[in-house]
């Protein structure tokens, strides 16, 4: 196994436990419950409508967008 996909594996595992920690709580994993993600643009930072759960912020409505 090289560095690269060492590297890769872990990634995953930390996101699987982020969205296993997230599901708990039944918030969205992307932006955390939140309904919004914030967009870096020049130098401010943007609220932006969350795609993956369509600004609701919980899980279920982002389990449901998946596919
Ligand atoms: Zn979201």
């Amino acid at each position: 196994m090289g560095l690269f996909q060492a590297i890769s594996n872990w990634q995953t595992e930390r996101y699987q436990r982020h969205v296993s920690r997230m599901q708990a709580l039944d918030k969205c994993p992307d932006c955390r419950g939140r309904g919004f993600i914030n967009v870096l643009s020049f130098d401010y930072a943007m609220p932006y409508e969350c795609p993956g759960c369509n600004g609701s912020g919980s899980y279920s409505d982002w389990e449901n967008s998946r596919d």
